[in-house]
């Protein structure tokens, strides 16, 4: 299938590599044409414009939020505007769940279809093939881009037939990330005070009744207080919990505890954190109890 790839950051270089590397075609777009050159020395083709990225069977995006999923999209020029009719956007960004239904309309408008497939990993997961998939639209469109998806991660879940559904399925597992963040950097506070070793408090925890991926990953870059370079930056996990937050209000679902990590994150970006993983909101307790130095 002739596919486009748009937005070639962190996640999506390593993504649109492992598409080339699988002999798909692929043609890329990035905002800054620096980071195509990797690409194109892989074979894949280079688009000067979001249009021409645009002209297969499938475009693919991964850009940061939803300002720039919308700039391209929408824009004069736009996916929106140029895709063929019965052509597919497969939008993998973690988006806001408005700006899913307002794509789903948009494509159908256009006789275009639009499937929703967020994902779980880090860049290092993307690279290895490793992503969890969250799939959700039409379910002809969903099969379509199942070969591309089996490339791209390790397990695929449709969620149902609605885009946004996929939407709000990973915003709702990003907040409970940040909590797992967040209480970590509490309890690896405490321990830490006392001078119990922080590495050991979580090699333990995580070989026995923690034993999962969020705790190895969070409490490992917690303990050695590494936060940086950032994976997944904390701008991008303070715009998950604001977009989980406003599903949250829209549907009438209070959630304190989302509120509470919406203003660690508020501190900790205050603070200067712009460049920093989003396990930094894991340090600020540590600061709180008085021990800036291990954190
Ligand atoms: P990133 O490294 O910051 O890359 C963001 C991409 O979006 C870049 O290609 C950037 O272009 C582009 N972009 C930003 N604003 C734009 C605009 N206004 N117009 C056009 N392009 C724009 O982000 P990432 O870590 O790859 O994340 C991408 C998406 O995946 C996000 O929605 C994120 O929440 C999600 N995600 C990330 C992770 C992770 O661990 N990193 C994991 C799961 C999901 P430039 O190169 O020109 O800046």
């Amino acid at each position: 299938m002739k596919t486009g790839f748009i937005g070639l950051g962190r996640m999506g270089s390593a993504m649109a590599a492992n598409l080339l590397k699988a002999g798909h075609e692929v043609t890329v777009f990035n905002r800054s044409p620096e980071k195509l050159l990797p690409l194109i020395e892989l074979g894949a083709l280079e688009a000067g414009t979001v249009a021409d990225a645009c002209r297969g069977e499938l475009v693919i995006t991964m850009l940061a939020d939803d300002t720039a999923v919308a700039d391209v999209a929408f824009q004069n020029g736009g996916i929106i505007s140029v895709l063929p009719k019965g052509a597919i956007h497969l939008s993998m960004s973690t988006i806001s769940v408005e700006l899913s239904k307002k794509l789903t309309e948009a494509h159908a408008q256009a006789a275009q279809q639009f499937v929703a497939a967020p994902v779980f990993g880090r860049p290092d997961a993307a690279a290895a093939a490793k992503l969890f998939i969250v799939t959700a639209g039409n379910p002809g469109a969903v099969k379509m881009c199942e070969p591309l998806l089996n490339v791209l991660g390790q397990k695929t879940f449709p969620i149902g037939n609605t885009p946004a559904s996929a939407n709000l399925v990973k915003l709702s597992g990003n907040f409970l990330m940040a909590s797992v963040i967040e209480a970590l950097g509490e309890a690896i506070a405490l321990i830490s005070k006392a001078d119990i070793d922080r590495q050991v408090f979580v090699d333990l925890l995580t070989s026995s009744i923690f034993n999962a991926p969020a705790y190895k990953i969070y409490g490992g870059l917690i303990a050695a207080g590494r936060f940086e370079p950032a994976l997944f930056a904390a701008p991008l996990g303070f715009k998950d919990i604001r977009l989980a937050l406003a599903a949250a209000e829209s549907l009438r679902v209070p959630m304190p505890l989302g509120s509470l990590l919406h203003d660690r994150f508020l501190r900790l970006l205050a603070e200067g954190g712009e460049r920093l993983d989003w396990a930094a909101i894991g340090g600020l307790a540590g600061r709180d109890a008085g021990e800036p130095h291990r954190v």
